[in-house]
Protein backbone atom coordinates (compact mmCIF):
# COMPACT_ATOMS: atom_id res chain seq x y z
CA UNK A 1 0.00 0.00 0.00
CA UNK A 2 1.19 3.52 -0.86
CA UNK A 3 0.87 6.17 2.35
CA UNK A 4 -1.36 9.23 1.74
CA UNK A 5 -0.73 11.60 4.54
CA UNK A 6 2.03 14.15 4.26
CA UNK A 7 2.58 14.91 7.71
CA UNK A 8 4.78 17.68 9.47
CA UNK A 9 7.14 14.98 10.25
CA UNK A 10 7.85 13.47 6.64
CA UNK A 11 7.98 17.40 5.40
CA UNK A 12 11.08 18.06 8.50
CA UNK A 13 12.76 14.87 7.26
CA UNK A 14 12.43 16.30 3.19
CA UNK A 15 13.58 19.76 4.74
CA UNK A 16 16.70 17.43 6.03
CA UNK A 17 16.57 15.28 2.26
CA UNK A 18 17.25 18.82 0.60
CA UNK A 19 20.08 20.16 2.94
CA UNK A 20 21.72 16.89 2.36
CA UNK A 21 21.75 17.12 -1.03
CA UNK A 22 22.96 20.98 -1.39
CA UNK A 23 25.93 20.18 0.65
CA UNK A 24 26.33 17.05 -1.60
CA UNK A 25 26.62 19.89 -4.18
CA UNK A 26 23.18 20.53 -6.32
CA UNK A 27 23.06 24.68 -6.76
CA UNK A 28 20.36 24.85 -8.70
CA UNK A 29 17.61 26.63 -6.35
CA UNK A 30 14.64 25.38 -8.54
CA UNK A 31 15.58 21.57 -8.30
CA UNK A 32 16.27 21.93 -4.43
CA UNK A 33 12.96 23.88 -3.97
CA UNK A 34 10.91 20.67 -6.33
CA UNK A 35 12.71 18.27 -3.97
CA UNK A 36 11.96 20.02 -0.66
CA UNK A 37 8.05 19.86 -2.29
CA UNK A 38 7.28 16.29 -3.29
CA UNK A 39 6.27 13.99 -1.28
CA UNK A 40 8.66 10.99 -2.23
CA UNK A 41 7.32 8.47 0.60
CA UNK A 42 4.45 8.29 -1.87
CA UNK A 43 6.72 7.00 -4.48
CA UNK A 44 6.97 3.78 -2.11
CA UNK A 45 5.52 1.09 -0.28
CA UNK A 46 4.35 2.45 3.44
CA UNK A 47 7.46 -0.42 4.52
CA UNK A 48 9.60 2.51 3.14
CA UNK A 49 7.75 5.26 5.55
CA UNK A 50 10.78 5.59 8.24
CA UNK A 51 13.59 5.59 5.51
CA UNK A 52 11.71 7.18 2.44
CA UNK A 53 13.47 10.43 2.84
CA UNK A 54 17.50 8.90 2.69
CA UNK A 55 19.44 9.73 0.16
CA UNK A 56 19.44 6.13 -0.82
CA UNK A 57 17.72 4.35 -4.08
CA UNK A 58 15.21 1.59 -2.74
CA UNK A 59 13.58 -0.81 -4.61
CA UNK A 60 10.03 -0.72 -6.52
CA UNK A 61 9.39 -4.04 -7.65
CA UNK A 62 10.42 -5.47 -11.23
CA UNK A 63 14.21 -5.72 -10.07
CA UNK A 64 13.81 -1.63 -10.43
CA UNK A 65 14.74 1.56 -8.38
CA UNK A 66 13.59 4.64 -7.55
CA UNK A 67 16.80 6.75 -7.86
CA UNK A 68 18.48 8.32 -5.06
CA UNK A 69 17.29 11.71 -4.66
CA UNK A 70 20.67 13.49 -4.91
CA UNK A 71 21.36 11.33 -8.79
CA UNK A 72 17.87 12.65 -9.60
CA UNK A 73 18.77 16.29 -8.39
CA UNK A 74 22.04 15.93 -10.56
CA UNK A 75 20.53 14.79 -14.04
CA UNK A 76 17.51 17.45 -13.40
CA UNK A 77 20.36 20.53 -12.57
CA UNK A 78 22.42 19.37 -15.47
CA UNK A 79 18.95 19.19 -17.72
CA UNK A 80 18.58 22.65 -17.06
CA UNK A 81 14.89 22.94 -17.45
CA UNK A 82 13.32 25.75 -18.66
CA UNK A 83 9.36 26.35 -18.81
CA UNK A 84 7.23 24.91 -21.08
CA UNK A 85 10.49 22.60 -22.19
CA UNK A 86 9.05 19.32 -23.73
CA UNK A 87 11.53 16.89 -22.07
CA UNK A 88 11.59 13.07 -23.32
CA UNK A 89 12.23 10.36 -20.21
CA UNK A 90 13.43 7.16 -20.66
CA UNK A 91 12.92 4.86 -17.78
CA UNK A 92 9.43 6.41 -15.79
CA UNK A 93 10.16 4.04 -12.56
CA UNK A 94 8.39 4.92 -9.87
CA UNK A 95 7.47 8.75 -11.69
CA UNK A 96 9.58 10.60 -9.67
CA UNK A 97 12.12 11.65 -11.60
CA UNK A 98 8.92 12.92 -14.03
CA UNK A 99 7.34 14.64 -11.06
CA UNK A 100 10.50 16.61 -10.66
CA UNK A 101 10.81 17.50 -14.14
CA UNK A 102 7.29 18.82 -13.77
CA UNK A 103 7.72 20.78 -10.50
CA UNK A 104 10.26 22.89 -12.80
CA UNK A 105 7.87 23.21 -15.37
CA UNK A 106 8.79 21.00 -18.09
CA UNK A 107 6.01 19.28 -20.47
CA UNK A 108 7.14 15.96 -19.69
CA UNK A 109 6.94 12.71 -21.72
CA UNK A 110 7.77 9.29 -20.18
CA UNK A 111 8.54 6.04 -21.57
CA UNK A 112 8.46 2.95 -19.69
CA UNK A 113 9.56 -1.00 -21.39
CA UNK A 114 7.93 -2.72 -18.14
CA UNK A 115 3.94 -3.23 -18.19
CA UNK A 116 3.61 -3.76 -14.37
CA UNK A 117 5.32 -0.56 -13.67
CA UNK A 118 3.40 1.73 -16.08
CA UNK A 119 0.23 0.11 -14.52
CA UNK A 120 0.81 1.03 -11.20
CA UNK A 121 1.22 4.46 -12.39
CA UNK A 122 -2.12 4.42 -14.17
CA UNK A 123 -3.19 3.85 -10.36
CA UNK A 124 -1.33 5.87 -8.72
CA UNK A 125 -3.69 9.02 -7.35
CA UNK A 126 -0.93 11.42 -7.11
CA UNK A 127 0.69 11.95 -10.23
CA UNK A 128 -3.46 13.16 -11.35
CA UNK A 129 -2.15 16.74 -9.64
CA UNK A 130 0.43 16.19 -13.06
CA UNK A 131 -1.62 17.11 -16.42
CA UNK A 132 1.78 18.19 -17.65
CA UNK A 133 3.49 14.34 -17.73
CA UNK A 134 2.45 12.32 -20.44
CA UNK A 135 2.96 8.45 -19.68
CA UNK A 136 4.08 5.78 -22.08
CA UNK A 137 4.52 2.09 -22.09
CA UNK A 138 7.01 1.12 -25.23
CA UNK A 139 10.82 0.96 -25.82
CA UNK A 140 12.50 3.89 -25.06
CA UNK A 141 15.09 2.94 -27.48
CA UNK A 142 12.47 4.14 -30.13
CA UNK A 143 11.35 7.47 -28.35
CA UNK A 144 8.10 9.30 -29.92
CA UNK A 145 8.87 10.10 -33.17
CA UNK A 146 4.97 11.26 -33.28
CA UNK A 147 5.40 13.94 -30.41
CA UNK A 148 9.70 14.88 -31.85
CA UNK A 149 11.28 16.98 -31.54
CA UNK A 150 11.95 17.68 -27.83
CA UNK A 151 14.30 20.55 -26.02
CA UNK A 152 15.58 17.83 -23.81
CA UNK A 153 15.94 13.85 -23.22
CA UNK A 154 16.69 12.30 -19.63
CA UNK A 155 17.73 8.97 -19.38
CA UNK A 156 17.20 7.36 -16.56
CA UNK A 157 18.94 3.54 -17.21
CA UNK A 158 22.55 2.68 -17.89
CA UNK A 159 23.00 3.14 -21.49
CA UNK A 160 25.90 1.47 -23.56
CA UNK A 161 26.34 4.15 -25.86
CA UNK A 162 24.46 7.31 -27.09
CA UNK A 163 21.05 5.66 -28.34
CA UNK A 164 21.17 7.25 -31.93
CA UNK A 165 17.25 7.60 -32.19
CA UNK A 166 17.01 9.88 -29.62
CA UNK A 167 19.62 12.05 -30.70
CA UNK A 168 17.73 12.15 -33.91
CA UNK A 169 14.64 13.14 -31.86
CA UNK A 170 16.24 16.14 -30.16
CA UNK A 171 16.17 20.10 -31.72
CA UNK A 172 18.97 21.82 -32.44
CA UNK A 173 20.09 23.56 -29.50
CA UNK A 174 18.66 20.40 -27.35
CA UNK A 175 20.48 18.97 -24.87
CA UNK A 176 20.62 15.34 -23.50
CA UNK A 177 21.65 14.04 -19.62
CA UNK A 178 22.56 10.29 -20.14
CA UNK A 179 24.72 7.80 -17.94
CA UNK A 180 27.12 5.48 -20.09
CA UNK A 181 28.88 2.80 -19.56
CA UNK A 182 27.94 -0.91 -20.13
CA UNK A 183 29.43 -2.12 -17.02
CA UNK A 184 28.69 -1.25 -13.08
CA UNK A 185 29.51 2.01 -13.70
CA UNK A 186 28.50 4.74 -15.49
CA UNK A 187 29.51 8.06 -16.39
CA UNK A 188 27.54 11.11 -16.28
CA UNK A 189 27.58 12.73 -20.16
CA UNK A 190 25.49 15.97 -21.30
CA UNK A 191 25.10 15.85 -24.91
CA UNK A 192 24.17 19.20 -26.51
CA UNK A 193 23.08 19.27 -30.66
CA UNK A 194 24.36 22.24 -32.01
CA UNK A 195 22.94 23.97 -35.16
CA UNK A 196 24.69 22.24 -36.99
CA UNK A 197 23.80 18.92 -35.97
CA UNK A 198 26.96 18.28 -34.40
CA UNK A 199 27.41 17.39 -31.07
CA UNK A 200 29.25 18.40 -28.22
CA UNK A 201 29.81 16.35 -25.58
CA UNK A 202 30.61 17.20 -21.62
CA UNK A 203 31.62 14.74 -18.83
CA UNK A 204 30.56 14.49 -15.40
CA UNK A 205 31.08 12.36 -12.54
CA UNK A 206 30.42 8.85 -12.43
CA UNK A 207 27.43 7.08 -11.25
CA UNK A 208 25.67 3.26 -11.06
CA UNK A 209 22.41 2.83 -12.85
CA UNK A 210 20.10 -0.14 -13.58
CA UNK A 211 21.15 -1.28 -17.28
CA UNK A 212 19.00 0.43 -20.39
CA UNK A 213 17.43 -2.74 -21.67
CA UNK A 214 15.88 -3.06 -26.01
CA UNK A 215 12.26 -4.33 -26.15
CA UNK A 216 8.75 -4.30 -23.96
CA UNK A 217 8.28 -6.14 -20.78
N1 LIG B 1 13.23 7.63 -13.37
C1 LIG B 1 12.99 6.56 -12.41
C2 LIG B 1 14.20 5.64 -12.26
C3 LIG B 1 13.83 4.29 -12.70
S1 LIG B 1 15.08 3.07 -12.82
C4 LIG B 1 12.50 7.09 -11.09
O1 LIG B 1 12.47 8.29 -10.89
O2 LIG B 1 12.11 6.29 -10.24
C5 LIG B 1 15.14 2.83 -14.59
C6 LIG B 1 13.84 2.46 -15.28
O3 LIG B 1 14.13 2.38 -16.69
C7 LIG B 1 13.26 1.10 -14.90
O4 LIG B 1 11.92 1.27 -14.53
C8 LIG B 1 13.37 0.28 -16.19
O5 LIG B 1 12.32 -0.65 -16.37
C9 LIG B 1 13.34 1.37 -17.26
N2 LIG B 1 13.91 1.02 -18.56
C10 LIG B 1 15.02 0.31 -18.84
N3 LIG B 1 15.21 0.21 -20.17
C11 LIG B 1 14.19 0.90 -20.77
C12 LIG B 1 13.82 1.15 -22.12
N4 LIG B 1 14.50 0.66 -23.17
N5 LIG B 1 12.72 1.90 -22.34
C13 LIG B 1 11.97 2.39 -21.30
N6 LIG B 1 12.27 2.17 -20.01
C14 LIG B 1 13.36 1.43 -19.73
Amino acid sequence: MRPTEDSYRHKGLRKKLTDTIREKGITSEEVLQAISQIPRHFFLDSAFDEVAYEDRAFPIGEDQTISQPYTVAYQSQLLEVKKFDKVLEIGTGSAYQAVVLAELGALVFTIERQKKLFDANKQFAFLKKYPAIKFFYGDGYEGLPTYAPFDKVIITAAAPEIPAKLVGQMKPGGMMVIPVGAGEIQLMKRITKLDDGNLKEEVFDRFSFVPMVEGRR
